[in-house]
């Protein structure tokens, strides 16, 4: 083997898995580390014969096997977490536990050895605020805790806190790299996880596509495969250290034009209607009106630029979804 040796934490989930694969195929070894939770064995069993794919089936939270497996690794990417609005707002309390302190578990020991840490960190963190394109600088705007959809946001800005001042003050060489709504293949079908797998689920089932407000809210759908290229970017660039970087495709797209565009891109002859907030998650909720990167500082210091067009990405994804959602 002429590569490295990697952990992914949450390695069989969706990012993660698409993760793995990349790494292996540039010739490195990995072990995932996953309660499987979310991820989902579909997601690696086309590696389980790899001779440099090791799964382990375990928590974030547990710290001697955590302590065990990075004392393997040249480094760590850490993307295991509990995500998507709708599991966060129906179990804040497990999302906060196992985002901070697992976090804090990999981060604590992977600074034992100086371990380089990419940390998966997300958009979320923007919150409410209107200052679109958002840069990595800005001043986020999250709004009251009365709103559980924040503690996401406000985890993951915890975590970014703890992975910088770990950098700062133990050396520890961790960068944060910031989601901007990933999609594609191997997306959760349950669509928890993104409002694209829900809306080509629906229009797959012949059911109407629920656009949740207005649907003049936007964000910057991402490929997956551009999602995992910047994270890799952010690994092997060791000046990346102690900054985070936008991962995303500036491209806005509103969820009226995505209902649109998934209903013809399906062929389905169905309704887009509109269902309140209120409905959708409770009457404790707030949404994000705008999500938009500015990507300056990953293309500059990270050499990185989403390549994959939303509609050839969307191609990709419903194809995948017509062969797999069933599985
Ligand atoms: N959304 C929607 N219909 C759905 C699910 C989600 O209109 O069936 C909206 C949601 O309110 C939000 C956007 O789609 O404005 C993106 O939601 P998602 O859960 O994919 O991720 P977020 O970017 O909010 O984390």
């Amino acid at each position: 083997m002429n590569g490295q040796h990697f952990l992914v934490t949450g390695g069989a989930g969706f990012i993660g898995s698409h993760l793995v694969d990349a790494l292996l195929e540039a010739g490195h070894a990995v072990t995932v580390l996953d309660d499987l939770s979310v991820g989902k064995p579909q997601n690696f069993a086309h590696n389980l014969t790899h001779p440099y794919f090791h799964f382990v089936q375990g928590s974030i939270l547990d710290k001697t096997l955590v302590t065990q497996l990075v004392a393997q690794v040249d480094g760590i990417y850490h993307l295991a977490a509990v995500v998507g609005v709708k599991y966060v707002v129906e179990d804040p309390l497990r999302g906060m536990q196992v985002n901070v302190r697992g976090t804090e578990t990999i981060l604590e020991t992977a600074c034992a050895r100086r371990c380089r840490v990419v940390l998966a960190s997300s958009s979320e963190i923007y919150g409410k605020s209107a200052g679109v394109p958002f840069a990595e600088e800005d001043v986020t705007v999250i709004g009251p805790t009365s709103v559980p959809r924040w503690s996401y946001a406000v985890s993951k800005l915890l975590d970014e806190h703890l992975a910088f001042a770990y950098y700062r003050q133990e050396e520890l060489p961790a960068t944060a790299v910031r989601y901007f709504n990933a999609f594609g293949p191997r997306l959760d079908p349950r669509g928890y996880g993104s409002v694209i797998a829900r809306f080509i689920n629906q229009a797959l089932d012949g059911q109407a596509l629920t656009v949740y407000g207005d649907g003049q809210q936007t964000r910057a759908f991402t490929f997956v495969a551009d999602t995992v290229r910047g994270t890799i970017a952010a690994m092997e660039t060791p000046k990346s250290a102690g900054q985070a970087f936008n991962i995303g495709n500036p491209r806005e797209i509103t969820m009226n034009e995505l209902a649109a565009q998934i209903r013809e891109s399906v062929g389905a002859d169905v309704d887009i209607v509109h269902v309140p907030y209120a409905q959708a998650y409770g009457t404790a909720f707030e949404d994000t009106p705008r999500r938009l990167p500015n990507v300056t500082r990953a293309a500059e210091i990270l050499g990185f630029r989403a390549t994959t067009s939303f509609e050839e990405g969307l191609r990709q994804t419903i194809l995948w979804f017509k062969e797999h959602r069933d599985a």
